[in-house]
């Protein structure tokens, strides 16, 4: 008979607590440090190596979580401790997911060690497909690779934008145009290797939030990379192609979209996760202080306008969270995501995070106004789960295109 339970395991409330444990002792005490700082925070990354959170194996030990809740746990937890610091750690996981989705044995061998180093010698890597002028609308990409088959090198051109650890990474992997007829279905992903020329770190960007994670363009001049780095290798990339060329003379191309969709529903969750973390953390430190917080003789949580803030926070909090587990779910079950399941749990939980680190930062009044208390950094965190990973309006969009079947504009 099939069970039903909403109850972690207990090997999952162990891994939970160990990543909590992590988040509370060495990234929290750490947050204010690298807020200010605004750069990578190193020691934190290389503490983290040392324990094995940073580390393909740890990803790979979540991602093969049966229930699918292995991921979001640990997002919510590393984010929990603070948002910047978290992104620092998991970024160069979501290059590495690229190579380790559409490489070769070969080169999942060869660079996904160099995206990490060791503990004593940590690396990171950056994933770069933003630019300039494509955003939201990634079929405008402009970045080139062109075939030099004399040499078995591919040469990249362009600007990416936007890249987490762009600059600063051992190992970049660059989303570029192959052939620009075919819009999205036109693009293919290299890796560049470390120290390659023409690869430079254009401006950093001073962020409003997440300051600990470094941000930054990255420019490709005649960036010249062997042929065995284009990510999942020539053969496969030329049968893809013909497939694509194929389906648009006959006018199709859906089933590309939709596999490409199913990749976003199962990714966007743990986006969702991050949110949540966050938000839980300023929920928390709302809820202490309302307690101890005395005004007019009572502690402020006396009041139902303190009080009934706070039981929606944690309410919308919950509900953020069960959206998550459920699309994450739905992803490692291979439920069909009929009504965009995973773009709706990034939605909502990133709009609850933004609301209730705004709500924190009033329950503590002047203080939350300051950088004396946390809240006040996670809300200037909050601010971007609404924006990388597609955008709230491009969220709904998805949606709405999901559950009407309409070409919604
Ligand atoms: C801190 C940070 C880290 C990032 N890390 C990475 C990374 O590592 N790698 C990477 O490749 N990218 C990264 N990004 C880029 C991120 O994914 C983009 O910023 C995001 O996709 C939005 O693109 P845009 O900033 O160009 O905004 P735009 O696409 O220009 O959007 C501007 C506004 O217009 C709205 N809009 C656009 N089109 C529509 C539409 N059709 N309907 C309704 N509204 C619309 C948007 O929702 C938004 O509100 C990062 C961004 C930030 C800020």
């Amino acid at each position: 008979m099939a069970e039903f339970t909403m109850e972690l395991n207990d090997d999952q409330k162990q891994v939970r607590d160990w990543i909590h444990g992590f988040a509370a002792d060495v990234i929290r005490p750490a947050a204010a440090e690298w807020d200010e700082r605004e750069e990578t925070p190193w020691p934190v990354i290389q503490e983290a190596a040392k324990v094995g959170i940073y580390s393909l194996d740890f990803y790979a030990q979540q991602f093969f979580d049966p229930t699918g809740l292995g991921v979001p746990m640990a997002m919510e937890e590393l984010f929990w401790g603070d948002a910047g610091i978290a992104l620092s750690i998991v970024g160069t996981g979501l290059a590495a997911i690229g190579v380790v989705a559409n490489g070769t044995e070969e080169q999942i061998g060869t660079w996904i060690p160099q995206m990490y180093g060791t503990p004593d010698d940590v690396k990171v890597a950056a994933f770069c497909s933003s630019e300039p002028d494509a955003g939201s609308d990634v079929g405008a990409m402009r970045t080139r690779a062109v075939y030099d088959q004399a040499k078995d090198e591919w040469v990249l051109n362009g600007t990416k934008t936007w890249a987490t650890n762009g600059g600063i990474a051992n190992v970049h992997i660059v989303v570029a145009v192959v052939d620009p007829e075919l819009g999205t279905k036109g693009h293919a992903s290299f890796i560049v290797p470390p120290g390659t020329p023409g690869l430079s770190q254009g401006q950093k960007f001073k962020k409003h939030g997440i300051r600990a994670s470094h941000t930054a363009e990255v420019v490709l001049e005649d960036v010249r990379v062997p042929g065995s780095c284009l990510l999942g290798g020539k053969e496969k990339l030329d049968e893809r192609l013909a497939r694509a060329r194929e389906r648009a003379a006959a006018g199709g191309g859906e089933r590309v979209k939709n596999a490409a969709m199913a990749t976003f529903e199962a990714s966007r969750p743990a986006v969702g996760a991050m949110a949540v973390g966050t938000a839980r953390a300023a929920y928390e430190v709302a809820l202490d202080y309302a307690r101890t917080r005395t005004q007019f003789g009572r502690p402020i949580i006396d009041n139902q306008g303190v009080a009934f803030q706070l039981a929606d926070m944690r309410t919308q909090i919950d509900a953020a969270r069960l959206l998550v587990w459920r699309a994450s779910w739905m992803a490692v079950a291979g439920k069909p995501f009929t009504a965009a399941e995973g773009s709706m749990s990034k939605l909502y939980a990133s709009e609850v995070a933004k609301k209730v680190t705004a709500q924190a930062v009033q329950i503590l009044g002047g203080n939350g106004f300051t950088r004396e208390y946390p809240v006040e950094r996670m809300h200037r965190d909050a601010a971007i789960y609404t924006i990388f990973e597609g955008t709230s309006e491009i969220q709904r969009l998805v949606i709405a295109r999901t559950i009407s079947g309409m070409p919604i504009r």
